[in-house]
């Protein structure tokens, strides 16, 4: 019995399902989740003694690597000076400068939060609050946290689990969400020339990775932003996921910032807490400054804009400048290349879906545009391809519909022995 086995075992019966958050326990691959002892710039090492190619990056923040020695050392000296005051604090304003630096026209204010969960849900009630109506409309698999008003036919987890509309979800809560299926703006149109005047926002993943990455059709999300505005709503671009990682600035970077459009309220997470518990709801000062205390609509946290996250979080935007970026896309160049290569050597069929650093391989012989589609893909062939791949050395999400994430740690070495993995793991899938 592993290490792992072990401690997998004695955590069953202390965590429901043995984890902290459920996809950890590989419910839709099976098998036992490794436990990690600790992990340095690309690798993860198990309590085994196994090292792995980390495609996963703590599902997104880890950008810049594991335990990079700037944000390190910007952690222990915010830690130094106290884990937590409760109050303002210098790192957090700089933090939110750095937002509004990055971010120039979009965004005016920032609120942090704990996680994209609060982000998330704080934005809608910002967007409720302020237009005074209850609808929020969201898009099938995207997942926007395990707020209420998100677990409406959601991507990730639950997806993988098969429990898009989760028990525990109010009923009147849940009908005040109303999910479209991906990609169609003529079912957005009709929904609100019927029900426009009751909705207050439609939030939208910058670029959906939550089902597997979806490539937004042209100009998806500024058509978002056209329908919601003319009747009196709100977008808000959920980049918890996207933010500071598919562009500098973010999915808005690919599209609104070239394009000259802006949605009304943007959520980040993940990056901007470089792998500490921090997240943010961002946007114009209109609308942010109606949060209390300034305005009447109500959010808060015990830990909010904690000093040692806000230090982790600055220390990793510090590291992405342009060349980290270019760095960056040309590695998950390389590593979507070789999964691509890899599948057709075998003959397995596959669909890469790709925008900027962030992809997702499905094992599906149709274009992968929505939900649906997505739900298509082999299941078993992926199960069989992540554990040959990780038997190999290759973390990778266990779940066919997650993205892959790339880090700037990632050398020629590894790339090698992603090249060896994801060939093992091509090998398996094809074999039925
Ligand atoms: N929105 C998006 C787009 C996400 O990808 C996630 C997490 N994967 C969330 C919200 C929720 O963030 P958290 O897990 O920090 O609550």
């Amino acid at each position: 019995m592993s290490r792992s086995d072990e401690l997998f075992a004695r955590a069953l019966e202390a965590m429901p399902g043995g984890v902290s958050s459920p996809v950890r326990a590989y419910p839709s691959v099976g098998g036992t989740p490794r436990f990690v002892r600790e992990a340095h710039g690309s690798h993860i090492t198990d309590v085994d003694g196994r090292r792995y190619v980390d495609l996963v990056c703590s599902w997104g923040p880890m950008i810049a690597g594991h335990a990079h020695p700037a944000v390190v050392e910007a952690v222990q000296q915010a830690v130094a000076g106290s884990t937590s005051f409760g109050a303002p604090c210098e790192v957090e304003l700089r933090l939110a400068e750095a937002v509004v630096a990055r971010m120039a026209g979009a965004v005016e204010r920032v609120r942090f939060t704990c996680s994209g969960t609060e982000a998330v849900m704080t934005a809608a009630r910002l967007a409720r609050g302020v237009t005074g109506r209850p609808l929020i409309v969201k898009f099938i698999g995207c997942y926007h946290g395990h707020a209420d008003s998100f677990l409406v036919a959601a991507g990730s987890g639950v997806a993988s689990l098969g429990l898009p509309d989760s028990p525990g979800v109010p009923q009147a809560i849940a009908s005040d969400t109303v999910a479209l299926p991906y990609g169609r703006l003529d079912l957005v149109a009709e929904l609100f020339a019927t029900r426009g005047e009751q909705i207050a926002a439609i939030v939208t993943e910058g670029v959906p990775a939550n089902m597997g990455v979806i490539v937004p059709p042209p100009d998806f999300n500024r058509r978002l932003a056209e329908i919601a505005h003319a009747h009196g709503a709100l977008l808000v671009q959920d980049e918890v996921l996207t933010g500071f990682r598919v562009s500098a600035t973010g999915a808005w970077g690919l599209t609104g910032q070239r394009d000259g459009w802006t949605p009304d309220l943007f959520t980040f997470g993940k990056v901007i807490g470089g792998g500490m518990p921090l997240a943010a709801v961002a946007g114009r000062a209109e609308l942010l400054d109606q949060l209390a205390p300034l305005g009447s609509i109500y959010q808060a946290g015990t830990l909010s804009g904690n000093p040692a996250a806000c230090a982790a979080g600055l220390a990793t935007l510090g590291l992405m400048d342009s060349d980290a970026y270019a760095r960056l896309d040309s590695i998950a160049e390389q590593v979507a290349g070789i999964v691509d290569r890899a599948l057709d050597a075998v003959g397995v069929a596959h669909r890469l879906n790709k925008v900027s650093n962030l992809f997702s391989v499905f094992l599906a012989d149709e274009p992968v545009v929505d939900f649906a589609s997505a739900s298509r893909q082999d299941r078993a062939a992926f199960s069989r391809f992540f554990h040959a791949a990780l038997d190999a050395g290759l973390w990778l999400a266990p779940s066919g519909f997650e993205a892959w994430f790339c880090s700037t740690a990632i050398d020629d070495d590894d790339l090698e022995v992603i090249e060896k993995a994801v060939a093992a793991g091509a090998r398996a899938a094809a074999q039925a």
